[in-house]
């Protein structure tokens, strides 16, 4: 029998009482693992009133007591690690070493959201006039919410509620319906690590049951990430109702290769940044820039990536696993199609890739193209597949400029020997997360991850310190105590609790 995924309200999982199902399906074998209910107006309601009544407690339980909840929920994640991988593996179709990845990099956010009270520390400033002193606080908003993607089932929902709990609010979470359950895992271990019942909410759905997020009237701060025309509507619908809004969107990430830069780890990297997880990253390089004579090196780009073929999750020889719906799979193979049909030179076509004994998966081989131009769709769109396209310039100063010009702005890198081209570099492009000899440049944890442009809509970003900020509110007192109201004589006792 199909599972069918529950809620989870009030620390309770429960069974919806909704009539509309999404199938849940493994891309790999496209064969129906769960069903996931699109929550009723009701259940959406019970949810959000359920966060906004533990919130009246949970803001008051000790900063160290929150802390230790998260010490307690990594020491869980890690003990689990393997098993929240292969269920991550079976409903996104990664091999298992990206899934692994991917718990990993959200288990060191919860290691910083151990730290909380470190980042909630207030600042003072004495005698700001004679006898009255200045402070300032950190509290918590209240009731948060997140909308999180297909692509990092474990990452980015750890990117958001441990944070925002630890912080002293409450949280309702509606993960990307096509791959609830690793998100339903990650609640039971949460409730095992002794989180108090309705600090977290899970709730399932599409459009419907975010609209209803992002207009009531408790819910106080939004984080988004997904494609761009859903962040852009999040931000926009999120702040016209009032609400503080982070919406991460898409993105096309460059790779520049200067001709001083090492040969064999440029074609490394490239194909590993490219093709890696079918290129459903938004940090995946999308557009290796070559720099002068590297142009050359495109010949042997080829050979290397020809070699990656796509597999079963637990495949050792898979260097990535299929995309994630059929849906996704026509898209990408509408646009390389369209970018034949423009003018660009398809070096390798991923389009006819079959796996042998897994007819039904949604597999795209490596595709490379050159000879694009920026007008074309496969420069201009987010892609989301492995698929790579080649330009060429002749200086590093048309790199960035060609860079600057794309409207997107979340991760570059620049591959070099030269600390002057790599400084220039860091220092001009205008994108927020920047790699020298490093592809895929995702801040760790104690920084925050910094998308900047048409690849993030907001002010505060994810984890670290910004989100702190982000999921918090600044009040300052100045305070003045009176000389006269100092008790004489003496006072025996001690309170200390
Ligand atoms: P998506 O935008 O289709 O869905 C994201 C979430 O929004 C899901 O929970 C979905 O249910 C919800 N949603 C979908 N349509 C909606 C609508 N019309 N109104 C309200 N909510 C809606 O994204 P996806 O396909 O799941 O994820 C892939 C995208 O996410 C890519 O564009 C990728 O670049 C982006 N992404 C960005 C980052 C980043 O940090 N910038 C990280 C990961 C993924």
């Amino acid at each position: 029998m199909i599972q069918s995924v529950p809620l989870f309200i009030g620390g309770e999982f429960c069974q919806s009482q909704t009539t509309e199902w999404v199938e849940v399906t493994n891309p790999a074998t496209s064969e129906v693992i769960a069903k996931v209910p699109c929550a009723t107006e009701q259940e959406m309601e019970h949810a959000i009133k359920n966060a906004a009544e533990t919130f009246k407690s949970w803001k008051d339980v000790a900063i160290s007591e929150r802390a230790r909840v998260m010490l307690r929920y990594q020491h869980l994640l890690k003990e689990h690690h393997d098993e929240l991988a292969e269920l991550l593996s079976k409903e996104t179709g990664k091999i298992l070493i990206d899934a692994k990845g991917d718990v990993w990099r959200g288990i060191e956010v919860v290691e910083q959201a151990a730290n909380i009270a470190s980042n909630m520390m207030g600042e003072t400033v004495e005698n700001v006039a004679t006898d009255i002193d200045s402070y300032s606080m950190i509290q918590p908003l209240g009731v948060c919410c997140g909308i999180t993607p297909f692509n990092f089932p474990a990452m980015i929902p750890l990117w958001m509620f441990p944070l925002a709990i630890a912080a002293g609010n409450t949280f309702v979470l509606k993960p990307s319906e096509q791959v609830p359950l690793t998100a339903m895992r990650l609640a039971e271990l949460f409730e095992q690590a002794g989180a108090p019942k309705g600090v977290l909410q899970v709730v399932h759905g599409r459009k419907e049951q975010v609209d209803t997020l992002l207009k009531h009237p408790v819910i106080r701060a939004v984080s988004f990430v997904g494609s761009v025309p859903v962040a852009q509507y999040i931000y926009k619908t999120g702040t016209d109702y009032n609400k503080r809004v982070q919406a991460f969107a898409g993105a096309k990430n460059h790779m520049v290769v200067m001709p001083d830069a090492n040969k064999a780890q440029v074609i490394n990297n490239l194909v590993g940044s490219s093709v890696g997880a079918a290129g459903q990253r938004c940090m995946a390089i999308s557009v290796a820039v070559f720099v002068g004579s590297t142009k050359e090196w495109i010949e042997d780009l080829k050979t290397e990536m020809a070699k990656m073929q796509p597999g079963a999750w637990n495949d050792d020889k898979a260097a990535y696993g299929p995309l994630i719906s059929r849906e996704a799979k026509n898209r990408v193979v509408a646009l390389i199609e369209e970018g034949k049909a423009q003018g660009a030179v398809c070096q390798l076509d991923g389009t006819q890739c079959n796996v042998e004994g897994m007819p039904q998966g949604n597999w795209l081989g490596p595709t490379l193209f050159t000879g694009a131009t920026t007008d074309m769709s496969i420069y201009e769109q987010e892609i989301f597949g492995p698929v790579l396209v080649c330009m060429e310039v002749d200086t590093l100063d048309e790199a960035i400029e060609l860079i600057n010009n794309n409207p997107y702005g979340n991760g570059t890198s620049i591959f070099t020997a030269n600390g002057a081209a790599a400084r220039k570099y860091q220092h001009e492009i205008q994108v927020g997360q920047v790699g020298i000899n490093v592809p895929i440049p995702v801040p760790l944890p104690f920084f925050s991850f910094t998308g900047w442009r048409g690849s993030f809509y907001g002010d505060l970003h994810a984890y670290g310190k910004q989100a702190v900020r982000f999921y918090t509110e600044t009040k300052t007192v100045t305070s003045r105590w009176f000389d006269d109201d100092i008790p004489t004589g003496p006072n025996l006792t001690i309170q200390l609790r």
